[in-house]
């Protein structure tokens, strides 16, 4: 009877996850200011906007793996769209696990990457539904919400850049859940238009701006629906974004640099050049990893190794091209990192959750001497242009598929030049601010007003639905 009483009177805690791929926290600010967001307005209003960091590389795919399973890319061993395997490429080279690309076929291959024993949130939450995400682990077809006919509609709108009618559709298929007489515990939407037009046209386009409106009347037509209902009260809804971007002028290939440099390179789609030299894996395309191959052993290298097989006059000649802004490999002794520019390099260190930056021959980052906690190495770097930049190049250096040396682009550049179509006028995945600060809004009130990192959404969320907590690189909120 107690329990029956109980169970009548304690409100189900459903959560409603938008993703605005792409957004930046300063667009979104502008067009609601402008009036052209008015239920996201509201939601700010009534709850938090806050400014949070993604993770390094800020690239689709590998950054929506903090809010889902709390933890970074370099931690589960997916540390790009693309990624290379030395070891399985250096043991037999036509071998399934020696490289990877998300984009295109092999993207069905993400959930069998991601490891076994860490959840996602669709495995934690009860009746979970997805839209348009590439995680879906366990997410049986008939709660994957756009499944049916996602391929050819986003085909088209890849070739046609007619992006709006996957978002439309997307929306409409959420309504269609809501008025079914199907229950959700949570419901994971992502809106990609925000991205694409990003990328295509410009993130301050006009079609990308009405790429935003679309989520905001979705927003508003599931929260007058949800309010009808009597549900909208026990709801926690959630809206953030994977990275930002900014527009590109010029395009760098990195791994033709490379080949001209004389370590034949292979890269997407290129990936069967005879006796390759080098391997090249862009992400988003403002990030790269290269992966050197002119050497006895499968092993990553560390600084000694670098200088000797990429030598320094190369070293120094990718220091000094415009389109990088600063590379980062690692040190010869564990938990050693160096962050290196055309200016000089410093050394980032890591132990026992204490995180150090030390400028050795000059201070790529302007951060002076940091040596401080977890958390406050965010606190420290959230406000400069390279936001948690010691937590981020340390968990991305745990996978040895994020390659020999790491290249973040210049703002303006990107990586990857020639096989993109259509041609890409707006880049991230790199760690300037830019791509690296994303919007985090939420319609609740008083929660941890810190500086937070899209990994503390996942036991945020746990927590709201009265879960057991599971150990992340992510904080509760709440
Ligand atoms: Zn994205």
């Amino acid at each position: 009877m107690i329990l029956t009483y109980f169970i009548l009177n304690t409100s189900k805690k459903r959560v409603l996850f938008y993703l605005l791929d792409g957004a930046r926290p300063d667009v979104l600010t502008q067009l609601i200011a402008e009036g052209r967001l008015p239920h996201i307005k509201q939601l700010v209003d009534e709850g938090t906007f806050k400014i949070a960091t993604t993770c390094f590389p800020s690239t689709t795919g590998p950054a929506y793996l903090p809010f889902l399973t709390g933890h970074f890319p370099g931690t589960l061993n997916i540390p790009g769209i693309r990624w290379f395997d030395k070891k399985e490429f250096k043991r037999t080279r036509w071998n399934k696990m020696a490289m990877r690309s998300y984009c295109g076929p092999e993207a069905g291959w993400f959930n069998t990457d991601m490891p076994a024993n860490k959840p996602t949130l669709f495995e934690l939450t009860g009746s979970a539904y997805n839209l348009y995400n590439m995680i879906t682990r366990n997410v049986p077809d008939e709660h994957d919400l756009g499944k049916k006919g996602k391929n050819l509609l986003y085909t088209r709108a890849h070739f046609f850049k007619r992006h709006h009618p996957v978002d439309l559709q997307g929306h409409e298929r959420i309504m269609e859940l809501l008025k079914s007489n199907k229950d959700f515990d949570f419901l994971f939407a992502v809106f990609p238009s925000v991205d694409w037009d990003s990328h295509y046209h410009d993130i301050r386009d006009a079609q990308t701006f009405e790429a935003y409106e679309i989520a905001d009347n979705s927003i508003g037509e599931v929260r007058a629906y949800l309010e009808q209902k009597g549900w909208w009260k026990d709801i926690l809804f959630m809206l953030t974004s994977d990275h930002g971007l900014t527009p590109t002028h010029t395009h760098f290939d990195l791994g033709d640099w490379l080949t001209d440099q004389g370590l034949k390179s292979i890269s997407y789609p290129v990936i069967w050049r005879s006796n390759p030299k080098s391997a090249v894996m862009i992400s988003g395309n403002s990030f790269g990893s290269i992966h050197l191959l002119n050497h006895k052993g499968d092993q990553v290298l560390a600084q000694k190794e670098i200088l000797k097989y990429l030598g320094v006059e190369r070293l120094k000649a990718l220091l000094e091209t415009e389109a990088v802004d600063f590379i980062a490999y690692r040190g010869d002794n564990p938990f050693e990192y160096y962050v290196e520019n055309r200016r000089g390099r410093a050394l980032i260190t890591c132990n026992n959750n204490q995180y150090g930056y030390w400028p050795v021959s000059a201070d790529p980052f302007d951060f002076g001497i940091i040596a401080d906690g977890y958390m406050e190495t965010l606190e420290a770097t959230i406000q400069s242009n390279y936001p948690d930049a010691l937590v981020q190049i340390v968990q991305l250096f745990r996978s040895n598929r994020a390659g020999d040396i790491i290249v973040s682009a210049r703002n303006g550049y990107d990586l990857r030049d020639f096989w993109e179509y259509p041609e890409h006028k707006g880049s991230h995945g790199s760690l300037s601010k830019e791509h690296m600060l994303v919007p985090l809004i939420y319609n609740q009130k008083g929660w941890a007003g810190r500086a937070s990192r899209t990994a503390d959404i996942f036991p945020t969320i746990l927590k709201w639905m009265n879960k057991t907590a599971i150990a992340c690189e992510g904080v509760a909120l709440n």
